[in-house]
């Protein structure tokens, strides 16, 4: 995973939605998701790995970050794949 992947655009998600971090997270309540660039179910219990992303949005001349996602993908690939494409 690179870390220059931080601050980049995430085209996917429309304009001006950047990616704010890349982590890789395992949760003990489990569950499952399903990956956001390939659509494989993933285990949330098992290490996986999630982007967090933001969009910025103006508003009468004020630049605000009001939205925020997280995202989830089964693999560093799908990640690094979804925010490159
Ligand atoms: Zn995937």
């Amino acid at each position: 995973m690179s870390k220059s992947s931080r601050g980049a655009a995430a085209p996917s998600l429309g304009p001006g939605w950047t990616v704010q971090q890349v982590v890789e997270r395992s949760f003990n309540s489990g569950g499952t998701d399903t990956c956001t660039k390939c659509g494989a179910s993933v285990d949330l219990g098992e290490r996986h790995h999630r982007v967090d992303v933001a969009q910025d949005v103006e508003l009468t001349g004020r630049r605000l970050r009001s939205k925020h996602e997280q995202l989830v993908f089964c693999s560093a690939d799908c990640a690094d794949g979804w925010i490159q494409q």
